[in-house]
């Protein structure tokens, strides 16, 4: 049987965090020079690994392993070397130090690999400064556009500019997209409490939550808040209050169901004209609503639709408005990468746990062009995008020998 080099792994991923804002660490944004510094160490490590490193024209920093078959196809394994700022030194880091160590555990058998096996940092996951997350993968997947090229970001560059800057080709875009990807695979922390509270080694992940952001806003009547009395206010905050309680009870019942994640958060309020002395005029809130079912975020917005409505009427005030800001649909892993994935943990001798990812992830993009899957290892406390951010030495290993175990099966089983 081969397994990673855990300490080798643990060691990357060690030194890849000491490329830092030294008064901010760990960051190291997309597009920096700090950014760029960790890639030519990354790209250094790639080439001690057996790997070729290459920059495709979507700025994706890619190391290949030629396989000997070019019919056997690609195996991708891949996540991200950019940082949130004042962000860990996992989140990311830790997929694309896996696939360096699995490159690593496959090239030292001394054997050529029948199939072609690309480790990838993806560009830019993490929401950069051009206003824009998954960068990379999105373009892998043939989905960033001419129009997303002309964001630009605060120092008035565009992002046609900046992807120059970091070795892409933005004018020959179309050829990062990719279609000869077999199977991909993604190690990442949980970034959540579940593994961790529950004592399990390995998260299986079912499917990248959709996210569905939603504006509501009521108008009533701004008043004297000593003169108007009760009973003639028309006061919009009590149904943005109502609603709120029945948010999160509506999507405590949804996810009681069982029929998978759902989650629901009021995370901004706005009420104007905002004085402690003055009976409000307007209240808006923001819903964030995650879930891994289409068709329960469909029943949510619906339900949702119904009870500002009959906050409005109890209140008496008006809704004017009910707004989609943005909607994305959830990403489902492959069933079969799942299947092989909890096989090998079976094998390895690691419990496994399927789970859905509440956060985005670069596979989310990956599997519109490809079977896509991802594992997750639990991370201390939950915690994460914060420097506390830490993940074991041992549940690195663990993942990363999952994945390399799921390679092996996968190329077994498809001959
Ligand atoms: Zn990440």
């Amino acid at each position: 049987m081969i397994e990673v080099d855990g300490r080798a792994l643990w060691e990357d991923i060690i030194a890849l965090g000491e490329i830092t804002e030294t008064d901010k660490p760990y960051t190291r944004r997309s597009f920096s020079p700090l950014f760029l510094e960790g890639r030519a160490w990354l790209t250094q490590r790639m080439k001690e690994a057996g790997l070729t490193p290459r920059i495709d024209t979507a700025g994706n920093l890619i190391g290949r392993l030629e396989g000997t078959h070019p019919a056997a196809g690609v195996i991708v394994v891949g996540s991200h070397s950019d940082s949130v700022p004042s962000g860990g030194r996992f989140d990311g880091m830790a997929g694309v130090a896996a696939g360096i160590a699995v490159a690593r555990a496959l090239t030292s058998r001394g054997r050529a690999l029948e199939f072609t096996l690309d480790i990838i940092d993806f560009l830019a996951e993490e929401p950069s400064e051009f206003g824009l997350s998954c960068i990379g993968s999105r373009a892998s997947a043939g989905c960033l556009t001419a129009e997303h090229l002309t964001l630009r970001n605060p120092h008035g560059e565009t992002l046609e500019t900046a992807l120059v800057r970091m070795g892409a080709d933005p004018a020959r875009l179309n050829q990062a997209r990719r279609t000869d990807i077999e199977a991909a695979f993604e190690l990442h922390i949980e970034q959540g409490p579940v593994l961790e509270s529950e004592g399990i080694d390995v998260g299986i992940v079912t499917a990248i939550v959709g996210i569905t952001r939603l504006e509501i806003e009521f108008t009533g009547t701004a008043g004297h808040a000593g003169t108007t009395p009760m009973t003639l206010r028309r006061d919009p905050l009590i149904a943005a209050a109502e609603l709120i309680g029945r948010i999160s009870r509506t999507a405590a019942a949804f996810a009681a169901r069982r029929c998978g994640h759902f989650v629901a958060t009021v995370g901004s309020i706005e009420v104007l004209p905002g004085a402690a002395n003055v009976i409000p005029k307007t209240a808006r809130v923001v819903v964030d609503a995650r879930s891994e079912s289409r068709a329960m975020m469909e029943e949510f917005r619906a339900a949702l639709d119904a009870a500002s409505l009959d906050a409005a009427a109890a209140a008496n005030v008006e809704r004017t408005a009910f707004k989609t800001l943005s909607d994305t649909l959830p990403a489902l892993c492959d069933s079969r990468l799942r299947r092989l994935l909890e096989e090998s943990a079976a094998a390895l001798g690691y419990s496994a746990k399927a789970m859905a990812s509440g956060a985005g992830h670069d596979m989310a993009f990956i599997s519109r062009v490809a079977p896509a899957s991802m594992v997750f290892i639990p991370c201390k406390g939950g915690r994460s995008h914060t420097p506390e951010e830490w993940a074991r030495p041992e549940a690195l290993t663990a993942g990363a020998n999952v994945i390399l175990d799921a390679i092996l099966r996968f190329k077994q089983t498809a001959v």
